[in-house]
């Protein structure tokens, strides 16, 4: 280009910059004005500072024509299209075009740039060989003293390597999706906050069959109650845990739900600015959570252990009866050796008796010893190992062991079990015993009530740090005097008392103080009767049966 008419363009390019430096278009952005402000603003720099400075920018800038014809491109501009200045001035700015950009594109370029505001978009261009590069493009229009645009300011760069690391990302995030949907297991990645970031298919059906509640929220909290697993503290400790078995009782035909749990620690993406230096800098974490249901072949497992209790409950009744005969005749033998001792003192004192003495101690003699006997045919109580337990678990047992007689009576039964239920440790077969004794006391009740409809509902939830198993039936209910009497040895208020002892309420009350709780009737509950059975979440005293 002839000097002269370089000069000229130049000339024509600072007046440009001047007026828009006058009135710079509103969002214009700063750097931009900063750096004219060089040229034009009050430090009066010299013009060539300016062109140097934006010659030199590292991003390509051109300046054309209210209709788009370029007057000026930079360096950048040449290395990044290809084109020399000269090929390119006085062309429109379409000679970059592609033809590919969608032409809504440009219509939104231009109906934006004619009401003199600026325009952030991408652009798909071509270099004069040919090769296409994707320009993240801003125009600023530059208006004249009567605030019309006179010439465009446009600024881009090649943002193909951003793009293709975006599409690269975009792949692999639907590369794991699919890989994720297709396993059977249920995987959800959470943030510290228990926030779902990440799902899969599995989960989603999970979340289907619990209903409102959220997979992961139950996972976490069986995690915490069951093994003792605190989000925090996996995800701070780096360590994370594979296959622990948690069970949850989502409501629904096939509940309970066993899943063996793994979970791995991953730190959060941390996209503060600060991070892009400080990469060690301790961040949050988040929790990649496998759980792998399990159900079928807990359920053949329970099956078996569930005939071995029901064995061991058989034994263990036997044992049991025995126990309360004994205690019985004891208890009853008490009674008439009271009153040999009584008609012995009288005796002593001379009475009508006197001469019975001899007689009085034979018979007082022979009793102490029957009594004695008996004590030692009393079997002793059975120590238990203690063991973490899950109430659900147990109640389910109980449930499950009733069923036959449920149905001999044509009993409904309304198990409503607490979703996650802390654990608590005691000894299985106390328990198991102290909950069937309470069942099978709300059977005898709505069996002697007679009324057509008998249910039974059995409901465990958490209070405090206490578990609740509450028993209610739909019975006759207990009068306030009863439910007092009720826990004394041998006594029975059942109409039809063949096969009890009265001694059922007093030892199942034993169990509960011994795991550090107790059992209470609501004599108050109307339309039935109401048990709770409080068991401590922290563990009780050694328990015997
Ligand atoms: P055109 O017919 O030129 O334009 C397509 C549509 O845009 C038209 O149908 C019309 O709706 C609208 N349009 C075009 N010109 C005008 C006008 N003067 N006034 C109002 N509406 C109009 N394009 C690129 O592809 N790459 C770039 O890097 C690029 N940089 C630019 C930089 C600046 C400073 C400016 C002002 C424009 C730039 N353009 C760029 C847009 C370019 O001028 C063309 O509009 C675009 O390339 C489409 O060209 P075309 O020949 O395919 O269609």
């Amino acid at each position: 280009m002839p000097n002269k008419q370089a000069n000229a363009v130049n000339d024509e390019v600072i007046d440009a910059i001047s007026r828009f430096l006058a009135k710079p278009p509103e969002g214009t952005p700063v750097e931009v004005i900063q750096a004219f402000d060089l040229f034009g603003g009050k430090r009066f720099l010299p013009p060539t500072l300016f062109l140097e400075t934006v010659e030199q920018a590292p991003v390509a800038i051109s300046i054309t024509d209210s209709h788009a014809r370029i007057l000026y491109a930079n360096a950048a501009f040449e290395q990044l299209t290809g084109y020399s200045r000269d090929e390119v001035l006085g062309k429109n700015e379409s000679v970059l075009s592609s033809k590919s950009t969608p032409l809504e594109v440009y219509q939104d370029l231009w109906d934006t740039i004619a009401e003199r505001r600026i325009w952030r978009g991408t652009l798909v261009n071509h270099r004069k060989d040919g090769t296409e590069y994707l320009a993240e493009l801003t125009i600023s229009p530059v208006l004249n003293q009567d605030g019309a645009v006179s010439y465009y300011l446009g600024m881009h760069r090649d943002i193909t390597g951003v793009h293709a690391l975006q599409q690269r990302l975009a792949y692999q995030k639907s590369l794991i999706e699919a890989a994720l949907d297709v396993a059977p297991m249920v995987v959800a990645m959470v943030d510290e906050d228990r926030k779902i970031l990440l799902d899969n298919h599995a989960y989603k059906a999970l979340l289907a069959d619990s209903g409102s509640e959220e997979p992961a929220q139950l996972f976490l909290g069986a995690l915490e109650q069951q093994a003792g697993l605190e989000l925090a503290a996996v995800c701070h400790g780096g360590v994370g845990f594979t296959n622990v078995e948690v069970r949850l009782d989502i409501k629904g035909p096939r509940s309970p739900r066993w899943f063996t749990c793994s979970g791995v620690p991953i730190p959060d993406l941390d996209d503060a600015a600060r991070s892009y230096f400080e990469t060690g800098r301790a961040g949050r974490c988040g929790l990649l959570l496998i759980a792998n249901e399990v159900t079928d072949s807990r359920r053949r497992i329970n099956e078996a252990r569930l005939n071995m209790i029901r064995a061991n409950m058989a034994e263990q009744q036997v044992v049991q009866t025995m126990r309360e005969a004994i205690s019985a005749s004891i208890f009853k033998m008490q009674a008439p050796i009271n009153i040999i001792k009584a008609a012995m003192s009288m005796a002593k004192i001379g009475g009508d008796c006197a001469n019975m003495g001899p007689v009085l101690s034979q018979a007082l003699a022979d009793g102490e010893e029957a009594i004695e006997s008996l004590h030692q045919a009393l079997p002793g109580p059975s120590v238990e190992q203690t063991a973490t337990l899950n109430l659900n678990e147990l109640v389910q047992d109980v449930l499950r062991l009733s069923t036959q007689q449920f149905l001999a009576s044509g009993i409904v039964i309304d198990w409503r079990a607490a979703p996650v239920l802390p654990s608590v440790t005691g000894s299985p077969n106390a328990l198991r015993g102290m909950l069937k004794y309470l069942v099978d006391n709300a059977v005898q009740a709505v069996t002697e009530s007679g009324g057509d409809f008998r249910e039974i509902r059995v409901e465990t939830r958490t209070e405090d740090d206490q578990v609740l198993v509450v028993v209610m039936d739909n019975g006759p209910g207990m009068p306030e005097y009863m439910a007092l009497k009720a826990f004394e040895p041998f006594y029975c208020g059942w109409e039809d008392p063949r096969g009890h002892a009265g001694m059922g309420l007093t030892m199942a009350q034993e169990v509960a103080i011994n795991h550090g709780g107790g059992i209470e009737i609501d004599s108050g509950f109307v339309g039935g009767c109401r048990v709770f059975a409080r068991l401590s979440c922290a563990g009780g005293r050694e328990n015997r049966t």
